[in-house]
């Protein structure tokens, strides 16, 4: 490695400075895009598996351009680093509340939305009041908004996380620990966090592939939520395999391809028009 000496140094100082154009080019459009109102908020129907019915989505966001859709993937990332995911975030929030209400009229019953939120919004003061003004604003009742965190943004500064946990709680709203079994957030943490729902990661959810899988973790994720009283939802459902284990198994919903993709707006409500 030493032997390579500046001409090493070099090609790495370039990689790094492309990399950096990229992200402040990046960053621009990103800023523009949300002066242009071009992003979009889709959604995942999440589906009671027991009665059949549909009784929530997860707002999912989505960037198209002229070099096609772009992914959250891609993009929110990024948006974490910079802080601009503060200004997106609240987008966010308020899209969706807004979007929920219109949907829950035009189908004719409430609808819950979960929502992404990401660390730095989490953990930015303010997060409870801005959500207040997000409930305000669109005028849905606060028990249909779902918030999903992950594992690490609350183990990370438990005790504070717990705080604003509760702050949330207070105003009504529920909270669910996203891609639950991927992180490290201990049992003994998890009864005492005012949380509502656990969603079981979608890796586990494929684990149920044939009808010989190995089904322990699932079951025990299963029977811990239900345990804790809270509800489980299981992501990434793609095969009727996955879908009947889990209803048979009492995971109370599903969500995931094999019920339908992530729609825009209109498409979602037309969805659940006809599939009721
Ligand atoms: P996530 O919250 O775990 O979302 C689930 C992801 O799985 C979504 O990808 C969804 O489209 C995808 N998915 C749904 N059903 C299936 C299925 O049956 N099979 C498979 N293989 N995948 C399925 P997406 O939309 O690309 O989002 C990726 C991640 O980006 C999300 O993971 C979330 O962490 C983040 N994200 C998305 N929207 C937002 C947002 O509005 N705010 C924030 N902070 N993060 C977001
Ligand atoms: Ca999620
Ligand atoms: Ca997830
Ligand atoms: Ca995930």
């Amino acid at each position: 490695v030493k032997e390579e000496g500046k001409g090493g140094y070099r090609f790495f100082a370039e990689d790094l400075n492309i990399s950096s154009a990229h992200r402040v080019r990046l960053e621009a459009k990103m800023r523009k895009a949300l002066q242009h109102d071009s992003f979009v908020l889709y959604y995942q129907p999440k589906q009671d598996l027991k009665k059949g019915k549909i009784c929530g989505m997860e707002a999912l966001i989505r960037w198209p351009t002229d070099e096609g859709m772009v992914l959250p993937g891609e993009f929110i990332p990024l948006a974490e680093d910079t802080g601009m995911i503060n200004p997106l975030g609240r987008w966010i929030l308020f899209t969706a509340l807004s979007d929920t209400v219109k949907a829950s009229q035009a189908i004719g019953y409430p609808l819950q939305v979960a929502v992404n939120l990401s660390m730095r919004q989490f953990q930015r003061p303010g997060l409870s009041e801005l959500v207040a003004e997000a409930i305000a604003f669109s005028g849905i009742e606060p028990s249909q908004v779902e918030l999903e965190i992950t594992e690490s943004m609350v183990m990370d500064k438990v005790d504070e996380a717990i705080v604003t946990m509760q702050g949330l709680r207070d105003l009504g709203v529920q909270l669910a620990i996203d891609d639950f079994g991927t992180g490290y957030s201990s049992m003994a943490y998890l009864r005492n966090f005012p949380v509502n729902t656990l969603k079981i990661d979608q890796n586990f959810v494929q684990d149920l592939s044939t009808q010989e899988s190995n089904t322990s973790i699932i079951d025990a994720v299963i029977g811990l939520g239900c345990g804790l009283g809270m509800q489980v939802v299981a992501e990434g459902v793609e095969t009727k395999i996955q879908w009947d284990y889990l209803a048979k198994a009492g995971c109370h919903l599903g969500q995931g391809y094999y019920i339908s993709h992530p729609l825009a707006l209109d498409a979602f409500i037309e969805w659940v028009k006809t599939s009721d």
